[in-house]
């Protein structure tokens, strides 16, 4: 296949080690490795520069729900464009796109939330409801209730409030974070930290952790917790059964706003339109971004539900926030022809009826390859758990000075599918358009990678 870019892939590399910095990325690492260059990409298949085909198991960066090439969204972005570029909406003024969006996302949110706030990324949601929640007890006179608790290893973005709020320790080793205001409670990781205890009584025993933190900190001086219904990028952490009943148990006794961060988990990820579906959570707030425009167009928002949006607005007058690109139109018109296909496509309903299964089936084949400790999935969410002796949850050794997990993304590359590794645990989180067939070709590609860690 012909490069769809005039430069060759050696002249992009040269370039991009000279004037672009990455995110999340060891600069001089890929300058001396050459980054990936990425031209095009169809379905679920992304092409590299030198026309390599490879299989796109994270969905981009866990975003493209409906799969590339979706020219309903092109169409929609490029017509709005014509239309009306750019408009805020602030200082009393609307447009169409961004009302019409609203709308529809409150068709398909909870039944008790029907008012978004529009952001630009998952890093701006989480920003905006570390505010929103202050405001909130400001309004009803409990203005002491301002801390946050969220969980170590969680990710909820790179803003300063994001990463504070999300538990990695090398995001808050190095700029010295969090900021106060914010504590970490432990994640309900049973592979990793799940000891001699059964995953029940280890997912009680985790959702605990909240009721001790809220005792120590005073739940009048407790504000919010926060947590992704399945961690993301911590490696697809599937929580025990018994995590979310009790987790939502102590929020509602206790008096504190539970936010959801469904940013990875909204948008049919696990089978539902929201993960709260899945774990029959009933969030105060909830965040959101990826899959709500496909990925096409940058684009968050937070889901507010009818409590926190009647206090705050019969009691606050003015929220003080906003972003110029809130209810961008562009976004707002990809957003609305994303719904369009998710809905009139049925794919989240897909997810649940069909291709969870399928890929639970999938997955569980690779569960007796002598390289796998747990495989693990949940809607369209699984992870490999990489491990010498699966029954004590033993880790393989560096390879050739390399972590396995690394070794191991490398390999599915060579093997023609992007798959992500958390440290040893190898992650996947593909678009909702994925084929049966797709799926075999997912786990076939990732036994190839695993034989060639052995
Ligand atoms: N929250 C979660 C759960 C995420 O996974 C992410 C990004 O991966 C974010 C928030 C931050 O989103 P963004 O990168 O759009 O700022």
């Amino acid at each position: 296949m012909t490069a769809l870019n005039l430069r060759t892939t050696a002249e992009i590399q040269a370039s991009d080690a000279a004037h672009h910095w990455h995110p999340f990325t060891d600069t001089a690492e890929l300058a001396a490795k050459g980054t990936r260059v990425i031209s095009s990409a169809q379905g679920c298949w992304l092409t590299t520069n030198d026309g390599d085909r490879l299989l796109d198991g994270m969905a981009g960066l866990w975003c493209v729900n409906v799969g590339y090439g979706r020219e309903e969204i092109v169409e929609a972005v490029a017509r709005q464009m014509r239309q009306l570029p750019y408009y805020n909406t602030f200082f009393q003024c609307t447009h169409p796109a961004a009302t019409e969006f609203a709308e529809a996302l409150s068709e398909v949110s909870p039944a008790h939330m029907s008012r978004v706030f529009f952001t630009n990324s998952g890093s701006e949601s989480n920003d905006t409801v570390f505010r929103l929640a202050r405001v909130y007890w400001d309004c009803l006179d409990k203005p002491s209730k301002k801390m946050f608790i969220g969980r170590r290893n969680a990710y909820h973005g790179s803003s300063v409030i994001g990463a504070s709020l999300g538990g990695m320790g090398a995001m808050h080793a190095q700029s010295g974070l969090p900021v106060p205001g914010v504590h970490h409670i432990g994640q309900p990781y049973w592979f990793g930290e799940g000891g001699e205890s059964d995953p029940a009584e280890f997912g009680r025993a985790r959702a605990r952790e909240l009721e001790a933190a809220i005792d120590a900190i005073g739940e009048d001086n407790v504000c919010a917790f926060i947590a992704e219904p399945i961690q993301g990028a911590g490696g697809v952490i599937i929580p025990p059964e018994t995590y979310w009943p009790e987790i939502s148990r102590i929020c509602r006794e206790r008096e504190i706003l539970l936010i959801a961060d469904e940013v990875i988990c909204g948008f049919g990820r696990t089978g539902n339109w929201w993960g709260s579906d899945t774990y029959a959570i009933e969030p105060d707030l909830m965040s959101i971004a990826k899959g709500m425009t496909s990925g096409y167009i940058p684009m968050g928002g937070v889901l507010i539900s009818d409590r926190v949006a009647e206090v705050v607005a019969h009691k606050a007058g003015e929220f003080y926030h906003g972003y110029t690109y809130s209810g961008h139109p562009a976004a707002c018109a990809a957003g609305l022809a994303n719904l369009r296909i998710l809905r009139e496509e049925k794919l989240v309903e897909r997810v649940r009826d069909d291709l969870a299964g399928y890929l639970a089936k999938a997955w569980a084949g690779l569960a007796d390859h002598p390289m796998v400790g747990e495989a693990r999935t949940k809607g369209l969410l699984g992870a490999l758990e990489l491990a010498s002796d699966s029954a004590a949850r033993t880790r393989l050794a560096p390879l050739d000075g390399m972590g396995a997990g690394a070794r191991c993304r490398d390999l599915c590359v060579e093997n023609g599918l992007v798959m992500r590794a958390v440290g040893d645990t190898m992650i996947i989180s593909p678009p909702l358009v994925i084929s049966h067939g797709e799926i075999d070709e997912l786990a076939a590609r990732a036994r190839k990678a695993l034989d060639g860690l052995a």
